[in-house]
């Protein structure tokens, strides 16, 4: 059996759980996680012994390559994918159908409901994502190989980073080397942050010199085969600056404090508050104002998330970034990052770069 089959019948184990006997995936990355394939604008029809894949003209090789197991619904150039979704429905004879609610427009789910009065279409949140917050052993050697690929691209910048730099060139330097060792693609817009920009977490890389400020803030991810990595790091380039080191010292030990908490069966609310304990002790707890992580896998951002009032626990195979930061507007911001696999009695650090404060200081 396929792994992909594999997931689709844990998926109709779910669906019976929740009492659903059909439904309409929409989410790009959910009917890749469960088809292979890799294409857009598709839906898997999945029932509890039925499945067909919606798709279009354009991609008739690609599926026959990636996914020649499944059953196929191609549309004609005259139909749209909302029409040809609404003849395969009908066609299966289903009275209920369950539908991804996160993806589905509204407008597309009023155009099903008007051409087929009899479905009864029921909202669903998150299923797939639940099967796809716990990898197998495949998955999380993609992962790593992605820390590889930004881990190596990185040391390339480091080695590289000059005064005149602008976080722009630096940003476009690093998703360059990244794709040299083997990424498809960035896993998201690199953040490279000079002094007081490094404390907007989610700061846009501009034309500041890396030579204005004395410390650089990077955080970045490769995409490598189809899953991601992200780290961020935070690089000391000039005269250290009041508290740095200090500062430096508390996010670290908050990173390492939560990593320890990490295994089976912790709330990861437990996790993020392991953390956030340690920053809050040091007097900086309103500076840290994220959750302390979240999953990765296909996608940059998936279940589970690591924050407060997460109650859900940990399972073996998840992976989840541990990225505690605190921003001080004005000076900065530190934070550090790294990738984390939940295993059977514990965790595993799958990135590798160092993240000490001597390995901080660019000579
Ligand atoms: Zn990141
Ligand atoms: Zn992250």
């Amino acid at each position: 059996m396929s792994r992909h089959q594999q997931r689709r019948d844990k998926l109709r184990k779910l669906l019976r759980r929740e009492d659903i006997n059909a439904i309409l995936v929409t989410n790009e990355t959910n009917v890749t996680y469960l088809t292979g394939f890799t294409g857009d604008s598709s839906y898997l029809l999945l029932t509890a012994d039925d499945e067909v894949l919606l798709s279009d003209p354009r991609y008739t090789t690609q599926l026959a390559e990636e996914c020649p197991d499944l059953e196929l619904a191609i549309r004609t150039p005259t139909i749209n994918v909302t029409e040809l979704t609404v003849k395969v429905l009908k066609k299966a004879k289903l009275s209920r159908v369950a539908i991804e609610a996160s993806t589905m427009s509204v407008a597309q789910k009023d155009q099903i409901g008007r051409a087929h009065p009899k479905l009864q279409i029921t909202n669903t949140i998150g299923l797939v994502e639940q099967l796809r917050a716990i990898k197998d052993r495949d998955e999380v050697q993609r992962i790593r190989e992605a820390g590889r690929i930004a881990e190596k691209a990185f040391a390339v910048l480091r080695a590289t980073l000059r005064p005149e730099q602008t976080e722009k060139q630096v940003a476009d330097q690093l998703e360059y080397q990244m794709r040299l060792f083997g990424a498809t693609d960035r896993a998201f817009a690199s953040i490279v942050a000079v002094g007081p920009w490094a404390a907007l977490p989610h700061a846009t890389p501009g034309n500041r010199l890396i030579g204005q400020s004395p410390f650089v803030l990077v955080d970045w991810g490769a995409r490598g085969d189809q899953y991601v990595s992200d780290l961020t790091r935070v690089l000391v380039t000039g005269k250290i600056p009041a508290k740095f080191d200090k500062i430096f010292a508390v996010v670290l030990k908050a990173h390492d404090a939560a990593i320890e908490a990490i295994r089976p069966g912790v709330a990861c609310q437990d996790v993020d508050a392991a953390a956030r304990k340690v920053i809050s002790k040091a007097g900086y707890g309103r500076r840290f104002g994220h959750a302390l992580g979240h999953g990765i896998g296909l996608e940059v951002h998936e279940a589970p998330r690591l924050g407060g009032k997460q109650k859900q626990p940990l399972k073996a195979g998840m992976v989840v970034t541990v990225e505690p930061g605190i921003y001080l507007p004005g000076w900065g911001g530190i934070r550090i990052e790294d990738d984390v696999l939940v295993t059977r009695d514990g965790h595993e650090v799958l990135t590798s770069l160092p993240n000490d404060l001597d390995s901080a200081f660019v000579a």
